[in-house]
């Protein structure tokens, strides 16, 4: 049932318009979602969960084929890449199975009214108002809504110079599709999803990485010491990085990949690899939306200029990657649930760009909430800094696995915590706390009343802001001639 006017249109069923339709259902609203592919966007395919659930494999792999650990694997261990792909579709399918089940049963109007009815097709505005839906069997159909919310995602960037063929020159979207592992793979691009890709494929120990990246180190976004740390440990499991690299041509001869690069000190390097993944950025899909029709701006990167999650015309609004400032699953949920709320004059607190964390699932993990010592010399904020070495901490050795480290800024006037960066082992789950924290303003004396459970690598977090309050338990004058302790302020 798709006549009548709707309350909300959503376009697309990735976590953002996913995440809005059920804001929406609980407000009592009839919704409508169209989607083109599937349920779950890159939230799920090709995408968070299918390369996270590759990742934890992968690292499962690597600990079960360490030899320093008191047991070993009698004659080694075996893993194929199609049976990897099997677990990735598995975990994939279960999550799909949850939202598609819970999509099913809301088609039924709730006691208070919502209802969401699921779309499969493709749209496009043709008034303010309506949109067309090229619906998966060929058929058109017009819906017609008071409010929508344009939440389409992004696609991978494809530069024209480079043939990407799916096959043997892929994006993230065809990674999945190899037989086997490639016995090489050349990574255009250091971002976050190249550098992932880089852990993964290095954990299974099957293929040679190269990474190319323009500048001269990976993950520029992120502080030196940081990028550093997981540059030296991607060499240290025989990952090629070419550094302040350009790439200046890409080719398949023969069935493999020929790449020719002028690397940093200008000589040109020719060199043949089995594969090659381009990963250098993603755009928004935002381009045949007929947003014209519908007086929807875009910017130069054809994100949708929104203002709080409203677009230039006042009832349409964008969440998640159509809007491309932020590319993450739970920024787009936020903002899609953020949109319906303001929609209907709800007044939501507006989302805390500034206190967003994030985790990045390389070797080793980083984990990350507010600012980094990057951003805030960029935006020109004062802030103290404190670092301690995993090496220091109980729950690192226990582990066995030392190398990275926890860094914490604060306010050197307020002592308002102001971000957290930790690198590491089991990091993502160490963020969590500080970033509840940083949402409630709270400061380095907070985090050093709080009775952190031990051993934990949040005590490591503690010891940061013990250590800017001058009462840390290891000590700077100590441990800080060895590089494992520092203080210091920007
Ligand atoms: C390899 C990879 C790994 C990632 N890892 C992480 C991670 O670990 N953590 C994290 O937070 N984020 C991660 N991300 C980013 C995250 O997946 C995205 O930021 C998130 O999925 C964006 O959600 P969205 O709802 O905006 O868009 P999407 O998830 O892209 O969903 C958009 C949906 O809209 C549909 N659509 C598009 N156009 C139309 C149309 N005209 N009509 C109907 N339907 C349409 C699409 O089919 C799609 O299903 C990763 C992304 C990739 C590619």
């Amino acid at each position: 049932m798709t006549s009548g006017v709707w309350d909300v249109c959503v376009l697309g069923a990735g976590p953002g318009g996913y995440a809005a339709a059920m804001r929406a259902h609980d407000l009592g609203k009839r919704v409508v979602v169209v989607e083109r592919g599937q349920v779950g966007g890159a939230g799920i395919h090709a995408g968070a969960l299918s390369s996270k659930t590759m990742w934890h494999l992968s690292n499962d792999y690597a600990v079960a084929a360490r030899s320093d650990r008191g047991y070993r694997m009698p004659g080694g261990i075996e893993v194929s890449y199609p049976k990897v792909i099997e677990s990735v579709r598995t975990a994939v399918s279960e999550r799909r199975s949850l939202l598609d089940r819970q999509l099913a049963s809301l088609t039924t109007p709730s006691q208070n009214g919502g209802i969401v009815t699921l779309v499969r097709g493709t749209a496009r505005f043709i008034s303010p108002h309506e949109v067309e839906v090229k619906r998966n069997d060929g058929t058109l159909e017009k819906i017609t809504a008071k409010n929508f919310v344009l939440a389409t995602g992004s696609r991978p960037r494809v530069p024209d110079t480079i043939p990407v063929d799916g096959e043997i020159v892929v994006t993230s979207d065809q990674i999945e599709s190899f037989k086997e592992f490639p016995e090489s793979m050349v990574i255009v691009g250091a971002g976050v999803i190249g550098c992932e890709y880089a852990t993964m494929f290095a954990n299974f120990g099957k293929t040679k990485i190269h990474i190319i990246d323009r500048q001269p180190r990976i993950l520029p976004f992120e502080d030196e010491d940081i990028a550093e740390e997981v540059a030296s440990s991607f060499e240290s499991m025989g990952v090629v990085i070419h550094r302040a690299s350009k790439l200046e041509t890409l080719k398949v001869k023969d069935g493999k990949v020929e790449y020719v690069i002028t690397n940093a000190e200008g000589k040109t390097e020719t060199i043949h690899v089995e594969r090659a993944l381009v990963s250098v950025g993603r755009i928004p899909a935002t381009s045949d939306l007929g947003l014209e029709a519908a007086g929807v701006k875009l910017d130069k990167s054809s994100g949708v200029v929104v203002e709080h999650t409203r677009s230039t015309t006042p009832h349409i609004y964008a969440a998640g990657d159509a809007t491309m400032d932020i590319a993450l699953v739970n920024v787009a949920e936020l903002e899609g649930r953020y949109a319906v709320e303001k929609m209907f004059d709800l007044e939501p607190r507006p989302i805390r760009y500034e206190a967003l964390s994030a985790i990045m699932f390389l070797k080793p993990e980083v984990a990350s909430v507010g600012l980094n010592e990057t951003k805030a010399k960029e935006n020109k904020v004062p802030y103290r800094v404190g670092v301690v070495a995993n090496r220091l901490i109980c729950r690192n050795i226990a582990m066995r696995e030392t190398s990275g480290f926890i860094k914490l800024l604060s306010s050197p006037t307020t002592n308002k915590i102001l971000g957290l960066r930790v690198v590491g082992s089991e990091a993502s789950s160490t963020i969590q706390g500080i970033a509840f924290l940083i949402d409630q303003d709270a400061t380095l004396e907070d985090v050093d009343h709080c009775v952190h459970p031990h051993p934990a690598i949040t005590e490591g977090v503690q010891e940061c802001a013990r250590m800017l309050l001058g009462r840390s338990v290891m000590k700077v004058d100590v441990f800080g001639r060895e590089g494992l302790l520092r203080c210091g302020e920007g």
